[in-house]
């Protein structure tokens, strides 16, 4: 029970699918479910009607979110292969963004091998 209003807004905030983490909204990328049934990626302000469900821009998430079908239950349909692909690239681009944040130092980055499969 908060007592009394605090002054100033507070953003909206939303649990990652896959650390469950709560984080604003907007640092958050927003897969939502139509009113027809589809899935889509939300590109951008959480404008899009429908159910969403919210991964942090962490590939690490992303995959935990997907290995666990956080998403899939969260929006009780499955994620078409196409919208995976699309999360992941959105992930991919702001997880290198936010690397990348303000120094100019990444140069020349290469792609660690990873084998996690198993
Ligand atoms: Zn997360």
């Amino acid at each position: 029970m908060a007592k009394g209003r605090g002054k100033g807004r507070v953003p909206p905030q939303r649990t990652c699918a896959g650390c469950r983490t709560v984080r604003a909204q907007r640092e958050l990328v927003r897969v939502v479910r139509t009113p027809t049934g589809e899935v889509e990626l939300d590109d951008g302000r959480g404008k899009r009607p429908g159910r969403g469900v919210y991964v942090c821009p962490d590939e690490n998430c992303l995959q935990r979110a997907l290995r666990t079908k956080a998403l899939e239950r969260a929006l009780k349909v499955s994620i078409p292969d196409d919208v995976v692909a699309a999360l992941r690239e959105r992930v991919a681009a702001l997880a290198s963004a936010q690397a990348a944040g303000g120094s100019e130092e990444a140069n020349g980055a290469g792609h660690s091998p990873q084998d996690g499969e198993g």
